[in-house]
């Protein structure tokens, strides 16, 4: 797609939807946004900007914001570009997927949708929708950029038409040069990359490509490998991992170490409770016989330092008591369960929850149970990537649908993530400089917006 005649100015505001203004030869003008996306991370007050001039009667505006200055490359702001960039391609022979296909139908109904284009050829059809990307993170195209429902009508009706027994696909076309992969934006609308999962596990293909953007035309170019896994879950990790490293949990010795902290770290920092299993060794105790001897008096005093001394020692006699009723006091025999039943044994001990029963799996017994506390579901909630429902298990239900089953990824990101509600996302969160900002709903509403050029 060639341009010709751009204008530049300075971006000042959107207006709405489809309306912006810009600064244009030191006069504040209307100009039309051919884009419904929110582009937040694009449309920067003072950023520099091209506009292409369009003329008609019924408009009432002479300029449409074509392109984006970010600094280290241009962007593409026009959404209806890329259903013109893929009939291009396939006339040039750049989609060999396409390849079978002579004909193209625009703007095609299918089931509830609209759809940018049915592509015809002598063994039927495929019905393509295209979809603009303009937001990129880390090198890592994303779309939609905000929670998109009729996106999500499309997928659907995508995936109707390969019931029907036609091909269908979705295009997304990152309209600039920075980006090397693409994924779906779970942290924006985490519905829209469910849905978008199920289509393709149900026959709908999926493309992604960038394209180079200069101030004389955009071009389909390179296709960019899809990132689905784990989505936003996954994404989270390896930014958690990259910024803070290995985190060596759990940070206590031996599997009935980590048991007893379990238990006693509840409502209390690990200070305390370190100080409370260093009373314990200092006294010999620390053995499932030692602590079916001890007496309840003094074992609540050498726990003192863990808070809720009284009730903590209730739980952990509770533990130790069931450990020698149906194990004569072997751990690794309890531990050794298969590990539904085993979590359904350690809820039916008195004092053990869900937080502490998966503590208990995760850390004593390797088992890959995701561990879910308030930590959490705070930075999950800030990201807005918190489920449905607000139990233990909704949040659970999260991690385990995306991730691998696997008891050290587990093991890390929990630690990764208490590390990161200490350092950055506190009570009052400091998104500033945090690695998570880009796919954080609340990092990315606190990004201050430069103040306005003097007109
Ligand atoms: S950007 Fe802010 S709210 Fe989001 S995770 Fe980081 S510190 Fe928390």
């Amino acid at each position: 797609m060639r341009f010709d005649g751009m204008v530049e100015a300075r971006f000042i505001r959107r207006i709405n939807r489809f309306a912006a203004t810009v600064d244009l030869a030191g006069g504040e003008t209307l100009v039309h946004v051919a884009n419904s996306g929110r582009m937040r991370e694009l449309l920067v007050t003072g950023r520099r900007v091209l506009l292409r001039p369009v003329a008609g009667d019924h408009r009432k505006t002479a300029f449409d914001l074509a392109m984006v200055d970010l600094g280290h490359a241009l962007a593409s702001a026009a959404a209806s570009l890329p259903n013109r960039h893929v009939p291009e391609a396939l006339r040039d022979g750049r989609l060999p997927q396409f390849a079978e296909f002579d004909r193209v139908r625009p703007e095609v109904r299918y089931g509830e949708s609209r759809l940018d284009l049915a592509l015809c050829g002598p063994t039927g059809a495929c019905y393509v929708e295209t979809k603009s990307v303009t937001l990129v993170e880390g090198g890592a195209g994303l779309f939609p950029d905000a929670p998109t429902v009729r996106g999500r009508k499309h997928m659907v009706s995508l995936t109707r038409a390969v019931a029907d027994g036609h091909r269908a696909a979705v295009v997304f076309v990152v309209q600039r040069d920075d980006a090397d992969t693409f994924s779906p934006n779970d942290a924006a609308d985490p519905a829209f990359g469910r849905t978008l999962r199920e289509s393709l596990d149900r026959g709908v293909e999926a493309y992604a490509y960038r394209c180079r953007v200069t101030e004389a035309e955009v071009v389909l170019t390179d296709p960019l490998a899809m990132r689905l896994d784990g989505g936003a879950l996954m994404e989270t990790y390896r930014r958690l991992y990259r910024r803070y490293g290995p985190q060596h949990w759990w940070p206590a010795e031996t599997p009935l170490e980590m048991v007893l902290g379990a238990i006693l770290t509840q409502a209390v920092a690990w200070r305390g409770v370190e100080r409370a299993l260093a009373n314990l060794r200092d006294a010999g105790l620390l053995s499932p016989r030692g602590l079916r001897a001890c007496p309840e008096e003094r074992l609540a005093e050498l726990l003192r330092p863990s808070g809720y001394f009284n009730a903590k020692t209730r739980k952990l006699k509770a533990f130790i008591d069931h450990l020698w009723d149906r194990y004569d006091g072997d751990l690794a025999s309890l531990l050794s369960g298969d590990t539904g039943a085993l979590r359904e044994e350690l809820l039916s001990i008195h004092g053990i929850g869900d937080e502490t029963a998966d503590d208990i799996l995760l850390y004593a017994a390797g088992r890959p149970s995701f561990v879910i506390d308030s930590y959490t579901r705070r930075i999950l909630g800030r990201m807005g990537l918190a489920p449905d429902g607000d139990r233990y298990g909704d949040y659970q239900r999260l991690f385990h649908d995306a991730l691998p089953p696997d008891a050290a990824l587990f093991n890390e990101y929990h630690a990764l993530l208490d590390r990161h509600a200490k350092e950055a996302c506190k009570k009052t969160p400091l998104c500033d400089g945090c690695c998570l900002r880009g796919l954080c709903a609340t990092g990315r509403a606190s990004v201050d917006t430069p103040p306005a050029r003097n007109l």
